[in-house]
């Protein structure tokens, strides 16, 4: 059992600051959704998490049970367990799925130890069954041309080869059809379980229809100011986000 805790995080981009003081304890086995207007700095916080270099943290803390994260360059993060699905996610013409899923496995492991081959292929067309994705897909160049719901595929796997304690997926369901929508449900409620912690952050409650959370957040200008069950994020969707201003400015006055 692990936990996450995000701790009062303020971060910053260049001298802007974005994200204003966020408290969040995410355990294995729960599902928490960050819903929130556009520019609120739902993408700052998951790529702060994650160690990207162009987001500084000016103050606050990032426990991965119980040991801050902070001082930790990306892929250290991410083999002590996070792992970032990415809203846009890169093209990498030339490289191969399984060569690419392959070279990340081999950089998790100490230096001079060799991933077995056979081994490799086995696990990945194991987690590629438990899937459901057709062989002939790791042979194709990572998102090069992929459909949006392709790319998402691949996300999932990767996920599923890295197996993480704690996936932050930053609006996986953005731009998606319904059946792309479906594979990345079916995908993270086939993960789901006692040892993976899930942070799902989307902008539509669409998502939540398939992969129903265990706690909902709204995010509004760099804060969580709002935290339910799943029925806030329905509300949510009747609602807007304009009633959650309106009861900010009026518990502000
Ligand atoms: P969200 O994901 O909630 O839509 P973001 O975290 O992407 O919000 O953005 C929050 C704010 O930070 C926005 O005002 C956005 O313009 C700004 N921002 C995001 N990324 C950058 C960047 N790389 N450089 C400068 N400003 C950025
Ligand atoms: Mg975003």
């Amino acid at each position: 059992m692990s936990q996450l805790e995000i701790k009062d995080l303020h971060v910053s981009i260049g001298e802007k600051a974005i994200v204003k003081g966020l408290t969040l304890t995410i355990h294995s086995g729960e599902v928490h959704a960050i819903m929130g207007p556009n520019g609120t700095g739902k993408s700052t916080l998951s790529k702060a998490i994650a160690g990207h270099p162009d987001y500084t943290i000016t103050s606050g803390e990032v426990l991965l049970d119980g040991a801050s994260i902070l001082g930790q360059e990306a892929d250290e993060r991410a083999r002590a367990g996070i792992f970032l699905a990415f809203q846009y996610p890169s093209e990498i013409p030339g490289v191969s799925i399984a060569n690419f899923l392959r070279a990340a496995q081999q950089a998790r492991m100490a230096e001079g130890e060799e991933l077995d081959a056979s081994a490799y292929y086995k696990r990945l067309y194991s987690k590629m069954d438990l899937l459901k994705i057709d062989r002939k897909f790791t042979s194709r160049s990572v998102n090069e041309g992929f459909s949006g719901g392709e790319k998402k595929r691949c996300e999932i796997l990767q996920m599923a080869m890295l197996e993480p304690k704690f996936a932050l997926m930053d609006e996986t369901d953005s731009g998606l059809d319904i059946d792309a929508l479906r594979i990345v449900a079916d995908g993270v409620n086939t993960m789901r379980g006692p040892n993976l912690g899930v942070l799902l952050i989307t902008h539509y409650q669409r998502l939540l229809d398939y992969i129903v959370p265990d706690h909902v957040h709204v995010m509004y200008d760099g804060r969580i100011v709002k935290s339910g069950d799943k029925s806030l994020a329905l509300e949510l969707e009747a609602k807007g986000y304009d009633w959650i201003k309106k009861e900010l400015a009026a518990s502000a006055a």
